[in-house]
């Protein structure tokens, strides 16, 4: 049986020793592995199934096998960091790697009198789940701050623009807690809205990729386009590089792929890359900055 193995690329390195664990004839993707939107489509044409490490499953496709990848921390130590807060009402996210320990968290703190929500999202399998296209988990929360446990500021700052609270970021590998605003990122996005001002040639970035691709909402965006006299064109992309970008004749671009590229990777481009909630403010549709969700 031939064994398709994707994995993101911070487990890459882990490679031999992972495929050592498994049966079969092994054929590792060389792609970027970003999410469970990116399913090596090329790949699973070749093999009878493939292990998609570390991410929970967002595409019920046929012989795609989703593996987790759980990251171990210490719950008693993020109890007594956490119960030195005032907010007693709160709500806990992670992302996929930390997520499995949310439940004793809560379970804890409740112990001692906090009331915690803890729910499931639209496109994520685990209580407390979020990605950087979906913070449902949080969606009319009633929590006075959210609690984010994992690495990394971005899907903090994602949860302070989405649910407009204070937010806590709180690293279960070196227990620092940090309080995180979206003051910043909410200057920066209409500073990027603002250099697109005036420019008329226009690049509409759809992703070819299974769980990122939104043909439909490019044509409407092109549809908005043509009205205001702009001229623009749909590209269809794999991976979105740089270089890739620089070689078109567009101004800027509103990206319908990922929105981790609008926000994450932007000053990557030299070319302004805006989402299509900021394509609306540019157009005058819209005044207040939603974060673009899929
Ligand atoms: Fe993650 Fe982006 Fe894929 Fe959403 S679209 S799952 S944020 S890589």
């Amino acid at each position: 049986m031939r064994v398709g193995v994707q994995l993101p690329d911070g487990l890459k390195r882990k490679a031999i020793e992972i495929c050592d664990e498994l049966e079969g004839d092994i054929i590792l993707s060389g792609e970027h592995c970003f999410g469970a939107c990116d399913i090596d489509l090329n790949l699973l044409k070749e093999v009878d199934i493939v292990y998609h490490f570390a991410h929970t499953k967002i595409l019920d496709l046929e012989k795609v096998v989703y593996v987790p990848y759980f990251i171990d921390y210490n719950v008693e130590k993020i109890c007594e960091i956490l119960s030195n807060l005032k907010e007693r009402r709160i709500a806990l996210i992670s992302t996929a790697q930390y997520c499995h320990k949310l439940t004793a968290i809560k379970e804890k703190l409740e112990m001692i009198g906090y009331s915690v929500e803890l729910r499931k999202g639209r496109r994520t399998e685990l209580p407390g789940q979020v990605l950087g296209c979906d913070y449902s988990a949080i969606k009319n929360s009633e929590a006075e701050a959210i609690v984010f446990v994992g690495d990394g500021i971005f899907h903090a700052k994602g949860a302070a623009i989405y649910s407009g609270k204070k937010v806590y970021a709180l690293n279960p590998l070196n227990f620092e807690l940090i309080e995180v605003g979206g003051a910043d990122f909410l200057k920066e996005r209409f500073l990027l809205i603002s250099k697109c001002v005036g420019l008329k040639k226009l690049g509409i970035i759809v992703s070819s990729k299974p769980g990122q691709r939104r043909l439909k909402l490019a044509e409407e965006i092109q549809k908005k386009a043509k009205e205001r006299g702009m001229k623009s064109l749909i590209v269809y992309f794999g991976d979105i590089t740089p270089e890739k970008l620089e070689n078109f004749p567009f101004e800027f671009y509103v990206n319908t792929a990922c929105p981790r590229i609008s926000y994450d990777d932007y000053r990557r481009f030299k070319i302004p890359i805006i989402t299509p909630q900021e394509f609306d403010i540019l157009l005058g549709i819209k005044k207040d900055l939603e974060l673009d969700e899929i």
